[in-house]
C-alpha cells in the first residue's frame, strides 16, 4: 500500500492527483492497495493563467473556478483543505492547518509560491499596486479598475526586480490597452511598462527568438513607453520611485512615475510551510530537486510547478528569475508519477521533464507565443510569432485545461498536442 500525498490543488497538483491515481489504478485497487490524497489551503482549483482576464472583467471569477473535493472525490482521491502547516520530512507526516497529522509514503509538492510583496514597500493589494496573481486579487483589481475608468490618469504594469514570471506582466499591460481603447478612453490614460529584464522580452529566459522585436514593437504600437534595468524601490498612493541601472547594476538614474493605477509583478519565495523543511529547500525556500523531480536529502519528496528551485538562466545587472509555465509544469507532473510508480515497483526513476517553455501572451486582440527547448540557452528549438491567433489559442488552452480538471482525464498529451498543432511535430532532442 503506498499513499501518495500531494499539497496544493493549483496547475501542478490537481493534474498530478488525477494522473497518479490512473498509475497506481494500473498496479493496484485505489482505496484499498493505494489511495492518493490531495491537501489545499482553499476549496477550490482556479485557472491562474485567466487571471488577467479577470481583471478587465473579460471573465469572471466563476468561470475559472471549480470545486475540487466534487470532481477528487468522483476519482476516489481524498481532499482535504486545510492546508499544510509543517512538513515533517524525517517522519514522513504533514501537520496540517486543522491540527491534525497526516501521513504519507511520497509527498508531490505543489503549492505554488508565495507572492513577496513585502520586498517592495508599498507594493501589493494590501498597498498600493493590483497583483493578477491569485483570482481574489485580480477581482479586486478589476472593480479597482471600473472605478479608474470614471475618471481616469496614468498608468503603470510590470515586474520589481527578482520577479521570474515576466509573461503576464505584459500580457496585463497590453489587455489593458485594448480595454481602454474599447471604452475609447485611452488618450486619457498615459502607460508605462517597468521592468528589471535588461531587454523588453527577455522574459528571464534570455529572450527567445525575436521576443525582443516582437514585444518592443507590441509596446511601441500600442504606446506603452518602457524602462528596462528598472528596479521599483517603493511605491506612494499615486507615485512610485524607480533606479534605472547600467550593465553593472549601477544606478545610472532615477525618477517617480506617476500611476492612478498600478500593477507589479512581485518576486516567488517559497510558501512558509515547504520553505521550513530544512533540506527540502533552497534559500529562497523553493524545492530543491533532481532531474526526476525528486528531492535529493527526502527521496520520497517530489516538486511540481513553481516551487521547485531552478537557477536563472543567465546573470542580469538586476535580478530576473527563471518563469515555470504550464506545459512544463504538465511534463514535469508526468515525470513524478512515473518516478513514484518505478519506486513501488522497486525500480531506479528514469523519467525526466522536457524543460521547454512555451509561452502564450495574449493580448485580447492579438498576442505573441513563444516555444524555447530548451528553455535555457543553448537551445534545439526556438519559436516566436505573433497574430490574433494567439488569442484563439489561449482559449483553447483554458477551455482544454477546465475540461480536464473536471473530467479527470489523466492524459498528459496537452504539450505535444499544443506543438502539433503549431505545425512542430517533433522536437530536436527526440530526432
Ligand atoms: C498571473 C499569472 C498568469 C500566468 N499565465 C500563464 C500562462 O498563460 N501560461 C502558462 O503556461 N503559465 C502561466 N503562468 C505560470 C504558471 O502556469 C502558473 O503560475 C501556475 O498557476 C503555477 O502552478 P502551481 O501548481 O505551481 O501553483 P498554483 O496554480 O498557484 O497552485 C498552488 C496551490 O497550492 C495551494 N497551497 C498554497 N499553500 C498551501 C499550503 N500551505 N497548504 C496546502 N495548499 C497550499 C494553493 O491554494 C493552490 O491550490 C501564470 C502565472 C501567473 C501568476
Amino acid at each position: 500500500m503506498a499513499h501518495v500525498v500531494i499539497i496544493g490543488a493549483g496547475i501542478g497538483g490537481m493534474p498530478a492527483a488525477y494522473e497518479m491515481r490512473d498509475a497506481l489504478k494500473k498496479i493496484g485497487k485505489i482505496g484499498k492497495d493505494h489511495e492518493v490524497t490531495v491537501v489545499s489551503n482553499s476549496d477550490t482549483f482556479h485557472f491562474t493563467p485567466s487571471n488577467p482576464w479577470v481583471a478587465v472583467g473579460w471573465r469572471d471569477k466563476e468561470q475559472i473556478t471549480i470545486d475540487c473535493a466534487k470532481y477528487l472525490k468522483k476519482k476516489k482521491i481524498n481532499f482535504l483543505s486545510c492546508g499544510v502547516d509543517e512538513i515533517l520530512a524525517d517522519e514522513n507526516k504533514l501537520r496540517l492547518g486543522n491540527g491534525q497529522n497526516l501521513d504519507y509514503d511520497y509527498l508531490i509538492v505543489a503549492t505554488g509560491p508565495r507572492l513577496a510583496f513585502e520586498l517592495v514597500e508599498g507594493m501589493g493589494p494590501e498597498a498600493h499596486t493590483h497583483s493578477i496573481c491569485h483570482v481574489d486579487h485580480a477581482e479586486k483589481a478589476y472593480h479597482a479598475f471600473e472605478e479608474f475608468c470614471k475618471n481616469p490618469g496614468p498608468i503603470v504594469v510590470g515586474a520589481v526586480a527578482g520577479v521570474s514570471c515576466y509573461g503576464p506582466a505584459y500580457e496585463y499591460a497590453a489587455i489593458l490597452d485594448t480595454e481602454l481603447r474599447r471604452r475609447k478612453i485611452r488618450d486619457k490614460v498615459p502607460m508605462t511598462f517597468v521592468t528589471p529584464e535588461p531587454y523588453i522580452g527577455h522574459l528571464g529566459l534570455g529572450g527567445v527568438e525575436d521576443s525582443k522585436a516582437l514585444l518592443e514593437s507590441e509596446l511601441r504600437k500600442r504606446d506603452i513607453k518602457f524602462i528596462t534595468n528598472c528596479k521599483v524601490t517603493k511605491v506612494h498612493e499615486h507615485t512610485m520611485d524607480y533606479e534605472e541601472v547600467d550593465r553593472n547594476g549601477e544606478t545610472i538614474a532615477s525618477g517617480s512615475l506617476d500611476h492612478q493605477f498600478a500593477m507589479l509583478m512581485p518576486p516567488f519565495r517559497g510558501v512558509g510551510a515547504v520553505a521550513n523543511c530544512e533540506g527540502l529547500v533552497n534559500p529562497m525556500g523553493f524545492v530543491t530537486i533532481n532531474e526526476y523531480q525528486q528531492n535529493p536529502t527526502f527521496k520520497n519528496i517530489y516538486g511540481t510547478g513553481v516551487i521547485v528551485a531552478i537557477p536563472p538562466v543567465e546573470a542580469t545587472p538586476l535580478p530576473v528569475g527563471t518563469p515555470k509555465t504550464g506545459f512544463m509544469i504538465e511534463s514535469m507532473t508526468t515525470a513524478i508519477v512515473h518516478n513514484i510508480v518505478h519506486d513501488i515497483k522497486g525500480e531506479e526513476p528514469e523519467e525526466v521533464g522536457t524543460w521547454g517553455a512555451i509561452c502564450l501572451a495574449d493580448f485580447g486582440d492579438g498576442g505573441v507565443a513563444l516555444v524555447a527547448y530548451p528553455q535555457i540557452p543553448p537551445r534545439n528549438m526556438v519559436w516566436a510569432k505573433a497574430g490574433k491567433w494567439v488569442h484563439v489559442a489561449k482559449v483553447g488552452f483554458e477551455k482544454y485545461f477546465m475540461r480536464k480538471m473536471k473530467t479527470g482525464n489523466s492524459e498528459p498529451f496537452a504539450e505535444k498536442a499544443f506543438l502539433k498543432r503549431m505545425g512542430i511535430t517533433r522536437l530536436k532532442s527526440e530526432e
